[in-house]
Protein backbone atom coordinates (compact mmCIF):
# COMPACT_ATOMS: atom_id res chain seq x y z
CA UNK A 1 0.00 0.00 0.00
CA UNK A 2 1.07 3.31 -0.61
CA UNK A 3 0.14 7.26 -1.18
CA UNK A 4 -0.30 6.84 -4.97
CA UNK A 5 -2.91 4.47 -4.46
CA UNK A 6 -4.44 6.59 -1.91
CA UNK A 7 -4.85 9.54 -4.26
CA UNK A 8 -6.13 6.83 -6.78
CA UNK A 9 -8.82 5.74 -4.52
CA UNK A 10 -9.72 9.51 -3.83
CA UNK A 11 -9.54 10.63 -7.68
CA UNK A 12 -11.93 7.99 -9.04
CA UNK A 13 -14.22 8.02 -6.08
CA UNK A 14 -15.03 11.40 -5.37
CA UNK A 15 -17.84 12.02 -7.88
CA UNK A 16 -16.03 15.56 -9.46
CA UNK A 17 -16.19 17.31 -5.97
CA UNK A 18 -14.08 19.98 -4.67
CA UNK A 19 -12.20 18.47 -1.60
CA UNK A 20 -9.57 21.39 -1.32
CA UNK A 21 -10.35 24.97 -0.39
CA UNK A 22 -13.85 27.08 -0.70
CA UNK A 23 -16.66 25.12 -1.98
CA UNK A 24 -17.28 27.37 -5.83
CA UNK A 25 -13.53 27.63 -6.94
CA UNK A 26 -11.60 24.85 -4.42
CA UNK A 27 -9.43 22.07 -6.15
CA UNK A 28 -10.79 18.39 -7.12
CA UNK A 29 -9.34 15.22 -6.34
CA UNK A 30 -8.45 14.86 -9.92
CA UNK A 31 -7.37 18.51 -10.38
CA UNK A 32 -5.12 17.38 -6.59
CA UNK A 33 -3.82 14.61 -8.84
CA UNK A 34 -2.92 16.31 -12.16
CA UNK A 35 -1.07 18.94 -10.21
CA UNK A 36 0.76 16.54 -8.06
CA UNK A 37 1.61 14.60 -11.45
CA UNK A 38 3.04 17.80 -12.91
CA UNK A 39 4.84 18.57 -9.52
CA UNK A 40 6.49 15.38 -9.84
CA UNK A 41 7.18 15.69 -13.91
CA UNK A 42 8.89 18.95 -12.23
CA UNK A 43 10.59 16.87 -9.55
CA UNK A 44 12.15 14.72 -11.53
CA UNK A 45 13.21 17.17 -14.22
CA UNK A 46 15.24 19.48 -11.47
CA UNK A 47 17.14 15.69 -10.69
CA UNK A 48 15.74 16.65 -7.28
CA UNK A 49 16.21 13.90 -4.75
CA UNK A 50 13.93 14.94 -2.13
CA UNK A 51 10.87 17.69 -2.29
CA UNK A 52 11.06 20.33 0.79
CA UNK A 53 8.34 22.56 1.31
CA UNK A 54 9.04 26.12 3.56
CA UNK A 55 5.40 27.09 2.28
CA UNK A 56 1.90 28.62 3.60
CA UNK A 57 -0.87 26.24 5.51
CA UNK A 58 -2.84 26.10 2.45
CA UNK A 59 -3.70 23.82 -1.39
CA UNK A 60 0.15 23.56 -1.92
CA UNK A 61 0.95 21.63 0.67
CA UNK A 62 -1.13 18.44 -0.14
CA UNK A 63 0.07 19.12 -3.98
CA UNK A 64 3.68 18.80 -2.93
CA UNK A 65 2.88 15.67 -0.35
CA UNK A 66 1.26 13.84 -3.50
CA UNK A 67 3.78 15.37 -6.00
CA UNK A 68 7.04 13.94 -4.06
CA UNK A 69 4.95 10.33 -3.47
CA UNK A 70 4.98 10.41 -7.67
CA UNK A 71 8.43 11.40 -8.13
CA UNK A 72 9.27 9.09 -5.89
CA UNK A 73 11.28 11.10 -3.70
CA UNK A 74 10.92 11.79 0.36
CA UNK A 75 8.08 15.01 1.26
CA UNK A 76 9.86 17.26 3.78
CA UNK A 77 8.05 19.90 5.24
CA UNK A 78 9.98 22.44 7.00
CA UNK A 79 9.51 24.64 10.16
CA UNK A 80 9.19 28.14 9.11
CA UNK A 81 10.33 29.29 12.44
CA UNK A 82 13.63 28.12 12.38
CA UNK A 83 16.06 30.48 12.47
CA UNK A 84 18.70 30.64 9.68
CA UNK A 85 21.01 28.38 11.54
CA UNK A 86 18.76 25.63 12.23
CA UNK A 87 17.40 25.80 8.91
CA UNK A 88 20.97 26.04 7.36
CA UNK A 89 21.48 22.83 9.50
CA UNK A 90 18.61 21.07 7.71
CA UNK A 91 19.61 22.12 4.47
CA UNK A 92 22.68 20.91 5.30
CA UNK A 93 21.87 17.37 5.59
CA UNK A 94 19.96 17.14 1.91
CA UNK A 95 22.00 15.85 -1.19
CA UNK A 96 19.36 17.79 -4.13
CA UNK A 97 16.83 18.87 -3.19
CA UNK A 98 14.24 21.33 -4.68
CA UNK A 99 12.15 24.20 -1.62
CA UNK A 100 8.52 24.85 -2.69
CA UNK A 101 8.93 28.12 -1.26
CA UNK A 102 8.06 32.14 -1.56
CA UNK A 103 11.59 32.62 0.83
CA UNK A 104 14.03 31.55 -1.69
CA UNK A 105 16.46 33.60 0.31
CA UNK A 106 16.12 31.84 2.97
CA UNK A 107 17.46 28.73 1.12
CA UNK A 108 20.04 30.45 -0.90
CA UNK A 109 21.85 27.02 -2.30
CA UNK A 110 19.15 25.18 -2.92
CA UNK A 111 16.96 24.71 -5.96
CA UNK A 112 13.59 26.47 -5.13
CA UNK A 113 10.04 26.83 -6.90
CA UNK A 114 7.40 29.33 -5.81
CA UNK A 115 4.28 27.89 -4.54
CA UNK A 116 1.92 30.11 -7.22
CA UNK A 117 4.50 28.43 -9.80
CA UNK A 118 4.35 25.45 -8.36
CA UNK A 119 0.65 25.20 -8.50
CA UNK A 120 0.54 26.03 -12.11
CA UNK A 121 3.16 23.60 -13.84
CA UNK A 122 2.06 22.65 -17.01
CA UNK A 123 -0.26 19.16 -17.32
CA UNK A 124 2.20 16.51 -18.22
CA UNK A 125 0.76 13.30 -20.22
CA UNK A 126 1.79 11.01 -16.81
CA UNK A 127 3.28 10.48 -13.76
CA UNK A 128 6.52 9.36 -13.45
CA UNK A 129 5.59 6.82 -11.03
CA UNK A 130 2.32 4.80 -10.83
CA UNK A 131 1.02 3.54 -7.85
CA UNK A 132 2.20 0.10 -8.88
CA UNK A 133 5.74 0.96 -9.07
CA UNK A 134 5.65 2.31 -5.72
CA UNK A 135 7.16 0.23 -3.17
CA UNK A 136 5.61 0.10 0.36
CA UNK A 137 8.56 -0.15 2.37
CA UNK A 138 10.33 3.56 0.52
CA UNK A 139 10.08 6.47 2.57
CA UNK A 140 7.11 8.98 2.08
CA UNK A 141 7.58 11.40 4.02
CA UNK A 142 10.44 13.08 7.04
CA UNK A 143 9.60 15.00 9.68
CA UNK A 144 11.98 17.00 11.88
CA UNK A 145 11.12 16.94 15.42
CA UNK A 146 10.44 19.51 17.15
CA UNK A 147 13.84 19.52 19.62
CA UNK A 148 11.20 19.97 22.33
CA UNK A 149 13.45 17.35 24.56
CA UNK A 150 16.46 16.78 22.21
CA UNK A 151 18.21 17.75 18.94
CA UNK A 152 15.81 18.00 16.33
CA UNK A 153 16.15 14.39 14.40
CA UNK A 154 14.68 13.36 10.96
CA UNK A 155 11.61 11.57 12.01
CA UNK A 156 10.77 8.74 8.50
CA UNK A 157 7.40 7.91 7.99
CA UNK A 158 7.05 5.32 4.89
CA UNK A 159 4.23 4.72 2.79
CA UNK A 160 3.03 1.47 4.52
CA UNK A 161 3.14 3.63 8.55
CA UNK A 162 0.68 6.06 7.13
CA UNK A 163 -1.10 3.62 4.98
CA UNK A 164 -1.79 1.72 8.02
CA UNK A 165 -3.07 5.12 10.12
CA UNK A 166 -5.44 6.11 7.40
CA UNK A 167 -6.97 2.53 7.01
CA UNK A 168 -6.89 1.85 10.93
CA UNK A 169 -8.07 5.22 11.84
CA UNK A 170 -10.45 6.31 8.94
CA UNK A 171 -13.43 4.48 7.06
CA UNK A 172 -13.07 4.48 3.31
CA UNK A 173 -15.67 7.75 1.81
CA UNK A 174 -17.58 8.14 5.01
CA UNK A 175 -17.97 12.25 5.20
CA UNK A 176 -21.08 13.75 4.10
CA UNK A 177 -21.10 15.57 1.02
CA UNK A 178 -21.55 18.67 3.02
CA UNK A 179 -18.75 17.91 5.25
CA UNK A 180 -16.01 20.37 5.42
CA UNK A 181 -13.01 20.24 7.91
CA UNK A 182 -10.91 23.36 9.25
CA UNK A 183 -7.30 22.87 9.12
CA UNK A 184 -4.68 24.84 10.74
CA UNK A 185 -1.87 23.03 12.21
CA UNK A 186 1.46 23.79 11.53
CA UNK A 187 2.68 22.22 8.22
CA UNK A 188 5.90 21.00 9.06
CA UNK A 189 4.02 19.10 12.08
CA UNK A 190 2.82 15.62 11.53
CA UNK A 191 -0.76 16.52 11.98
CA UNK A 192 -0.37 18.19 9.01
CA UNK A 193 0.32 15.28 6.92
CA UNK A 194 -2.42 13.15 9.10
CA UNK A 195 -5.02 15.49 8.37
CA UNK A 196 -4.12 16.08 4.66
CA UNK A 197 -4.50 12.03 4.09
CA UNK A 198 -7.25 11.32 6.33
CA UNK A 199 -9.80 13.99 5.39
CA UNK A 200 -9.57 13.63 1.85
CA UNK A 201 -9.23 9.70 2.11
CA UNK A 202 -12.76 9.82 3.44
CA UNK A 203 -13.67 12.67 1.40
CA UNK A 204 -13.80 15.35 3.39
CA UNK A 205 -13.27 18.83 2.03
CA UNK A 206 -10.54 20.81 3.35
CA UNK A 207 -10.46 24.56 4.07
CA UNK A 208 -6.75 25.67 5.38
CA UNK A 209 -5.94 28.25 7.84
CA UNK A 210 -2.85 29.47 7.42
CA UNK A 211 -2.46 32.16 10.35
CA UNK A 212 -4.03 31.12 13.33
CA UNK A 213 -5.96 34.05 15.00
CA UNK A 214 -9.01 32.49 17.40
CA UNK A 215 -11.11 35.22 15.55
CA UNK A 216 -9.81 34.25 11.80
CA UNK A 217 -10.68 30.56 12.95
CA UNK A 218 -14.08 31.37 14.73
CA UNK A 219 -15.27 33.17 11.47
CA UNK A 220 -13.99 30.86 8.52
CA UNK A 221 -15.52 27.95 10.46
CA UNK A 222 -19.09 30.46 10.50
CA UNK A 223 -18.73 30.92 6.86
CA UNK A 224 -17.55 27.53 5.67
CA UNK A 225 -19.97 25.84 7.46
CA UNK A 226 -17.20 23.76 8.70
CA UNK A 227 -17.93 20.45 10.74
CA UNK A 228 -15.20 19.18 11.92
CA UNK A 229 -11.86 20.40 12.92
CA UNK A 230 -8.53 20.15 14.64
CA UNK A 231 -6.56 22.61 17.14
CA UNK A 232 -3.56 22.42 19.18
CA UNK A 233 -4.09 23.14 23.04
CA UNK A 234 -3.08 26.85 22.69
CA UNK A 235 -5.52 27.41 20.23
CA UNK A 236 -8.39 25.72 22.03
CA UNK A 237 -7.79 28.34 24.89
CA UNK A 238 -7.30 31.28 22.74
CA UNK A 239 -10.79 29.99 21.04
CA UNK A 240 -12.45 29.43 24.59
CA UNK A 241 -11.35 33.26 25.95
CA UNK A 242 -12.83 34.70 22.10
CA UNK A 243 -15.88 32.75 22.75
CA UNK A 244 -16.14 33.93 26.47
CA UNK A 245 -15.27 37.74 25.50
CA UNK A 246 -17.87 37.58 22.94
CA UNK A 247 -20.78 35.81 25.48
CA UNK A 248 -21.20 33.30 22.55
CA UNK A 249 -21.26 29.08 22.20
CA UNK A 250 -18.93 28.11 19.39
CA UNK A 251 -20.41 27.54 15.80
CA UNK A 252 -23.19 24.82 15.83
CA UNK A 253 -21.90 23.63 12.27
CA UNK A 254 -19.20 22.26 14.26
CA UNK A 255 -20.21 18.84 14.68
CA UNK A 256 -16.49 17.55 16.18
CA UNK A 257 -13.54 19.53 17.27
CA UNK A 258 -10.32 16.95 17.95
CA UNK A 259 -7.69 18.34 20.14
CA UNK A 260 -4.20 16.88 21.01
CA UNK A 261 -0.30 16.93 20.80
CA UNK A 262 -0.28 18.13 23.80
CA UNK A 263 -1.70 17.74 27.58
CA UNK A 264 -4.76 19.78 27.90
CA UNK A 265 -5.87 20.53 31.70
CA UNK A 266 -9.15 18.87 32.61
CA UNK A 267 -10.90 22.24 33.29
CA UNK A 268 -10.13 23.55 29.50
CA UNK A 269 -11.57 20.46 28.43
CA UNK A 270 -15.02 21.44 31.01
CA UNK A 271 -15.14 24.94 29.64
CA UNK A 272 -14.92 23.46 25.52
CA UNK A 273 -17.97 21.26 25.97
CA UNK A 274 -19.79 24.32 27.76
CA UNK A 275 -19.32 26.44 25.32
CA UNK A 276 -19.46 24.36 22.26
CA UNK A 277 -22.57 21.95 23.01
CA UNK A 278 -23.30 20.76 20.01
CA UNK A 279 -20.04 19.87 19.17
CA UNK A 280 -18.08 16.58 19.80
CA UNK A 281 -14.94 16.56 21.57
CA UNK A 282 -11.78 14.33 20.45
CA UNK A 283 -8.30 14.04 22.21
CA UNK A 284 -5.93 12.64 20.50
CA UNK A 285 -2.55 11.41 21.31
CA UNK A 286 0.22 10.34 19.36
CA UNK A 287 3.90 10.72 18.41
CA UNK A 288 5.67 11.86 14.83
CA UNK A 289 6.94 8.69 15.09
CA UNK A 290 4.04 7.21 15.36
CA UNK A 291 2.42 8.61 11.88
CA UNK A 292 0.27 10.85 14.26
CA UNK A 293 -2.83 9.30 16.89
CA UNK A 294 -2.38 6.09 18.69
CA UNK A 295 -5.10 6.34 20.81
CA UNK A 296 -8.13 8.69 21.25
CA UNK A 297 -10.91 9.94 23.78
CA UNK A 298 -14.06 9.98 21.04
CA UNK A 299 -17.03 12.61 21.90
CA UNK A 300 -19.20 9.31 24.08
CA UNK A 301 -15.96 9.23 26.22
CA UNK A 302 -15.79 12.90 26.69
CA UNK A 303 -19.95 12.84 27.12
CA UNK A 304 -19.89 10.14 29.78
CA UNK A 305 -16.65 11.61 31.53
CA UNK A 306 -18.18 14.92 31.94
CA UNK A 307 -21.53 13.49 33.40
CA UNK A 308 -20.51 11.07 35.52
CA UNK A 309 -20.85 10.97 39.26
CA UNK A 310 -18.05 7.72 39.62
CA UNK A 311 -14.66 9.98 40.02
CA UNK A 312 -12.97 6.67 38.22
CA UNK A 313 -15.12 7.64 35.36
CA UNK A 314 -14.84 11.86 35.86
CA UNK A 315 -10.94 11.30 35.48
CA UNK A 316 -11.14 9.68 32.19
CA UNK A 317 -11.59 13.66 30.73
CA UNK A 318 -7.49 13.95 31.92
CA UNK A 319 -6.67 10.82 29.43
CA UNK A 320 -6.23 10.32 26.34
CA UNK A 321 -8.45 7.76 25.91
CA UNK A 322 -8.21 3.86 24.19
CA UNK A 323 -5.76 2.77 21.59
CA UNK A 324 -6.84 3.17 17.52
CA UNK A 325 -7.71 -0.67 16.89
CA UNK A 326 -4.67 -0.51 14.25
CA UNK A 327 -2.15 -0.42 17.56
CA UNK A 328 -1.24 -2.18 21.13
CA UNK A 329 -0.57 -0.08 23.71
CA UNK A 330 1.14 -1.30 27.09
CA UNK A 331 2.74 0.30 29.94
CA UNK A 332 6.51 -1.71 30.93
CA UNK A 333 8.40 -1.11 34.03
CA UNK A 334 12.09 -0.57 33.30
CA UNK A 335 12.87 -4.40 32.57
CA UNK A 336 10.24 -4.28 29.83
CA UNK A 337 7.48 -5.75 31.28
CA UNK A 338 3.89 -5.11 31.53
CA UNK A 339 2.60 -3.45 34.80
CA UNK A 340 -0.79 -3.60 36.22
CA UNK A 341 -3.65 -0.69 35.74
CA UNK A 342 -2.83 2.62 37.63
CA UNK A 343 1.15 1.96 37.86
CA UNK A 344 3.05 4.58 36.31
CA UNK A 345 5.58 3.59 33.74
CA UNK A 346 6.80 3.91 30.18
CA UNK A 347 4.46 3.98 27.39
CA UNK A 348 4.94 1.79 24.87
CA UNK A 349 2.81 1.02 21.50
CA UNK A 350 3.17 -1.27 18.22
CA UNK A 351 1.55 -1.49 14.84
CA UNK A 352 1.84 -1.04 11.45
CA UNK A 353 1.78 2.41 11.71
CA UNK A 354 4.85 2.93 14.61
CA UNK A 355 7.79 3.82 12.54
CA UNK A 356 10.27 4.46 15.27
CA UNK A 357 13.02 5.43 12.79
CA UNK A 358 14.96 8.60 12.10
CA UNK A 359 17.60 8.99 9.53
CA UNK A 360 20.41 10.24 12.32
CA UNK A 361 19.43 6.71 14.43
CA UNK A 362 18.22 4.16 12.69
CA UNK A 363 14.95 2.20 14.24
CA UNK A 364 14.42 2.52 17.95
CA UNK A 365 11.93 -0.10 18.04
CA UNK A 366 12.86 -2.54 20.65
CA UNK A 367 13.63 -6.28 19.50
CA UNK A 368 10.12 -7.57 21.08
CA UNK A 369 8.62 -5.16 18.42
CA UNK A 370 7.28 -2.57 20.78
CA UNK A 371 8.55 1.45 20.80
CA UNK A 372 9.13 3.43 23.97
CA UNK A 373 7.60 6.88 23.25
CA UNK A 374 9.25 8.48 25.74
CA UNK A 375 6.30 9.69 27.62
CA UNK A 376 5.46 8.22 31.10
CA UNK A 377 2.19 7.62 32.30
CA UNK A 378 -0.74 4.51 33.46
CA UNK A 379 -3.74 2.69 32.06
CA UNK A 380 -6.83 2.89 34.39
CA UNK A 381 -8.26 -0.97 34.43
CA UNK A 382 -10.99 -0.15 31.49
CA UNK A 383 -8.12 0.45 29.10
CA UNK A 384 -7.99 4.36 29.11
CA UNK A 385 -4.44 5.37 28.89
CA UNK A 386 -3.35 8.39 31.15
CA UNK A 387 0.05 10.61 30.14
CA UNK A 388 2.01 11.98 32.86
CA UNK A 389 4.55 13.41 31.22
CA UNK A 390 7.41 12.90 29.31
CA UNK A 391 10.39 10.35 30.89
CA UNK A 392 13.29 13.23 29.90
CA UNK A 393 11.88 15.84 32.39
CA UNK A 394 11.91 13.59 34.83
CA UNK A 395 13.96 15.32 38.17
CA UNK A 396 16.32 13.46 39.67
CA UNK A 397 17.18 15.13 43.14
CA UNK A 398 19.85 13.34 45.54
CA UNK A 399 19.34 10.12 43.50
CA UNK A 400 15.40 10.10 43.57
CA UNK A 401 13.16 9.63 40.40
CA UNK A 402 10.77 12.30 40.71
CA UNK A 403 8.18 12.78 38.50
CA UNK A 404 6.77 16.03 37.67
CA UNK A 405 3.32 15.87 37.46
CA UNK A 406 2.48 14.34 40.54
CA UNK A 407 4.04 17.45 42.08
CA UNK A 408 1.75 19.19 39.37
CA UNK A 409 -1.38 17.98 40.45
CA UNK A 410 -0.45 18.47 44.29
CA UNK A 411 0.15 22.57 43.38
CA UNK A 412 -2.94 22.86 41.22
CA UNK A 413 -4.67 21.48 44.25
CA UNK A 414 -3.98 24.74 46.08
CA UNK A 415 -6.73 27.62 45.60
CA UNK A 416 -4.23 30.57 44.55
CA UNK A 417 -2.78 28.89 41.96
CA UNK A 418 -4.62 28.67 38.12
CA UNK A 419 -1.46 26.80 36.75
CA UNK A 420 1.80 25.18 37.20
CA UNK A 421 4.76 23.64 35.69
CA UNK A 422 7.15 21.84 37.60
CA UNK A 423 10.42 21.15 36.06
CA UNK A 424 14.55 20.23 37.28
CA UNK A 425 16.68 23.29 37.90
CA UNK A 426 20.33 21.65 37.28
CA UNK A 427 22.36 21.77 40.70
CA UNK A 428 26.25 20.52 41.29
CA UNK A 429 25.42 19.11 44.90
CA UNK A 430 21.79 17.79 44.26
CA UNK A 431 21.56 16.72 40.56
CA UNK A 432 18.64 19.07 40.49
CA UNK A 433 16.60 21.01 42.26
CA UNK A 434 12.95 21.00 42.02
CA UNK A 435 11.73 24.31 40.32
CA UNK A 436 7.56 25.16 41.02
CA UNK A 437 6.80 28.02 38.03
CA UNK A 438 3.38 29.34 38.72
CA UNK A 439 0.81 31.24 37.64
CA UNK A 440 -1.75 32.42 40.22
CA UNK A 441 -5.52 32.83 39.98
CA UNK A 442 -6.38 36.45 39.22
CA UNK A 443 -6.61 38.12 42.35
CA UNK A 444 -4.63 36.14 44.28
CA UNK A 445 -0.96 36.30 45.37
CA UNK A 446 1.50 33.23 45.54
CA UNK A 447 3.09 32.61 49.40
CA UNK A 448 6.04 30.50 48.82
CA UNK A 449 6.20 29.34 51.93
CA UNK A 450 2.58 28.69 51.94
CA UNK A 451 2.72 26.67 48.77
CA UNK A 452 6.04 24.61 49.56
CA UNK A 453 4.04 23.51 52.99
CA UNK A 454 1.02 22.52 51.33
CA UNK A 455 3.39 20.25 49.07
CA UNK A 456 5.39 19.11 51.83
CA UNK A 457 2.01 18.09 54.01
CA UNK A 458 0.49 15.68 50.92
CA UNK A 459 3.57 14.55 49.62
CA UNK A 460 7.13 13.47 50.73
CA UNK A 461 9.52 16.41 52.04
CA UNK A 462 11.94 15.54 48.90
CA UNK A 463 9.10 15.89 46.82
CA UNK A 464 8.10 19.53 48.09
CA UNK A 465 10.22 22.27 45.90
CA UNK A 466 12.80 24.05 46.25
CA UNK A 467 12.06 27.10 43.94
CA UNK A 468 8.48 28.15 43.87
CA UNK A 469 9.01 31.26 40.63
CA UNK A 470 5.82 33.13 39.97
CA UNK A 471 5.42 33.77 36.00
CA UNK A 472 2.49 35.09 33.84
CA UNK A 473 2.24 32.43 31.25
CA UNK A 474 4.41 29.46 30.14
CA UNK A 475 6.46 28.77 26.76
CA UNK A 476 4.90 27.04 24.55
CA UNK A 477 6.16 25.65 20.84
CA UNK A 478 3.80 26.26 17.74
CA UNK A 479 2.15 22.67 18.87
CA UNK A 480 1.14 23.78 22.26
CA UNK A 481 3.69 21.80 24.32
CA UNK A 482 5.17 23.83 27.13
CA UNK A 483 8.73 24.72 26.86
CA UNK A 484 10.27 23.77 30.21
CA UNK A 485 13.89 24.36 28.89
CA UNK A 486 12.95 27.62 28.70
CA UNK A 487 11.77 27.87 32.14
CA UNK A 488 14.77 26.52 33.58
CA UNK A 489 16.86 28.16 31.58
CA UNK A 490 15.30 31.62 32.28
CA UNK A 491 16.23 30.71 36.23
CA UNK A 492 19.70 29.58 35.41
CA UNK A 493 20.02 33.29 33.85
CA UNK A 494 17.68 34.90 36.79
CA UNK A 495 15.72 36.47 33.73
CA UNK A 496 11.90 35.69 35.78
P1 LIG B 1 10.83 16.05 20.68
O1 LIG B 1 10.30 16.80 21.86
O2 LIG B 1 11.39 14.72 21.07
O3 LIG B 1 11.68 16.85 19.81
P2 LIG B 1 8.36 16.49 19.28
O4 LIG B 1 7.98 17.58 20.21
O5 LIG B 1 8.53 16.75 17.84
O6 LIG B 1 9.61 15.66 19.80
P3 LIG B 1 5.88 15.23 18.72
O7 LIG B 1 5.96 13.95 18.00
O8 LIG B 1 5.42 16.45 18.01
O9 LIG B 1 7.28 15.42 19.43
O10 LIG B 1 4.99 15.11 19.99
C1 LIG B 1 4.71 13.91 20.63
C2 LIG B 1 4.53 14.13 22.10
O11 LIG B 1 3.51 15.09 22.36
C3 LIG B 1 4.06 12.89 22.81
O12 LIG B 1 5.15 12.04 23.08
C4 LIG B 1 3.42 13.47 24.06
O13 LIG B 1 4.39 13.78 25.03
C5 LIG B 1 2.82 14.77 23.56
N1 LIG B 1 1.38 14.60 23.22
C6 LIG B 1 0.86 14.41 22.00
N2 LIG B 1 -0.48 14.34 22.04
C7 LIG B 1 -0.84 14.48 23.34
C8 LIG B 1 -2.08 14.49 24.05
N3 LIG B 1 -3.24 14.36 23.41
N4 LIG B 1 -2.05 14.64 25.39
C9 LIG B 1 -0.87 14.78 26.06
N5 LIG B 1 0.34 14.79 25.44
C10 LIG B 1 0.37 14.65 24.11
Amino acid sequence: MNLAIILDMVADGSDGRVLIGDRAEGMTAAALRERASAGAARIASAGADRLLYLGPNGPAFPVALFAATLAGVPFLPLNYRYGDRQLADVLDRQDDPLVVTDDPQRVQDAATISVEDFLSLPLTEAAPLTAGEIDAESVAVLLMTSGTTAAPKSAVLRHANLAAYIFGSVEYGTAGEDDATLVCVPPYHVAAVANALSNLYCGRRIVYLDRFTPEAWLDLAERERVTHAMVVPTMLVRIIAELEARGGPGPSCLRSLSYGGAKVPGEVVEKALRLFPETGFVNAYGLTETASSIAVLGPEDHREAASSADPGVRARLGSVGRPLPSVEIEIHDEDGRPVAPHVVGDIVVRGGQVAGEYLEAGRTVRADGWFPTRDRGYLDEAGYLFVRGRADDTIIRGGENIAPAEIEDVVNAHPAVLDCVVAGIPDAEWGHRIGAFVIARPGRTLNETELRAWVRERLRGSKTPDQVIAVDEFPTSPTGKILRRELVARVESATV
